[in-house]
């Protein structure tokens, strides 16, 4: 780091600090077309610290990661959820490390409303409105109690598995995800998406949110002797009024936070 006056060639941010172009980008990086400030000769430490981390332990590059001005974060998948959820107080970043290969830090996009924001899916932004991210996740984390996330992503699933889980059932849940299918949107809920482990939640949410009538349905949906079966999780819960829309596990742990600067 040196002293320098001027614009960051990467965010265009001025500074009093930076560090010469060469010294930061290895002879492999080939995102050249980011630069904010194509002539700028300098790296502000902000863009120095997101690039030049990626060969320490916590590299940026290959984790997934939600900033603001405060905290950054490097959410496992389970607390990524958390976090598209609930994001953190804005302004924001998310970024989801797809191939864990690519320079993803420096190309999110800041949002400023936690209602509608846009997060890195790689290097693709996908708009996240939260209602429909909500609705959408709940929906296929149902759908992965009977089907796995390459049936739900590809629209081709097994034959026996569409008649163990009900055909109504299953036409159900597909009409809802059908219209998502091949969108980045999808690729995102996707990423975070975990299946849901009760049967009885699952059956409520069949009655209450998808109208299925489970009378009419067949296989082991519907048979008497699963009440049995899912007793162990212990009977008092089996009320479909009071929907949790918590996750598995709400603990969002925050031991992997590091104070920005
Ligand atoms: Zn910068």
């Amino acid at each position: 780091m040196e002293e320098h006056t001027g614009a960051c060639f990467l965010c265009g941010k001025q500074m009093t600090h930076g560090m010469k172009l060469k010294k930061v980008f290895s002879n492999v990086f080939t995102d050249w077309n980011q630069a904010k400030n194509p002539s700028g000769t300098h790296v502000c430490p902000a863009c120095c610290f997101s690039i030049l981390t990626t060969k320490e332990r916590y590299g940026l590059r290959t984790f997934s990661n939600v900033a603001n001005e405060e905290h950054l974060w490097l959410p496992n998948r389970v607390e990524m959820r958390e976090f598209l959820l609930r994001p953190p107080d804005p302004p924001f970043v998310v970024n989801l490390a797809v191939s864990q290969k690519k320079h993803i830090a420096f190309k999110g996009e800041v949002n400023y409303s936690r209602d509608i924001f846009t997060v890195m899916y790689e290097e693709m932004p996908v708009l996240i409105v939260l209602k429909k991210f909500k609705k959408l996740l709940t929906i296929v984390e149902h759908f992965l109690y009977g089907f796995t996330k390459t049936e739900i992503t590809t629209g081709e699933y097994s034959q026996k598995r569409i008649l163990d889980f009900g055909i109504d059932a299953w036409e159900a849940f597909e009409e809802q995800v059908k219209p998502y299918r091949g969108t980045p949107f999808l690729d995102v809920v996707m990423f975070v998406a975990q299946r849901i482990e009760n049967e009885e939640e699952l059956k409520c949410f069949m009655v209450s949110e998808l109208k299925i009538n489970l009378q009419e349905q067949q296989p082991y949906l519907s048979t008497p002797s699963t009440e049995a079966v899912t007793g162990k999780e212990g009977p008092a819960e089996s009320t479909c009024g009071g929907k949790s829309n918590g996750s598995p596990k709400s603990a969002q742990s925050e031991q992997l936070a590091l104070d920005l600067f």
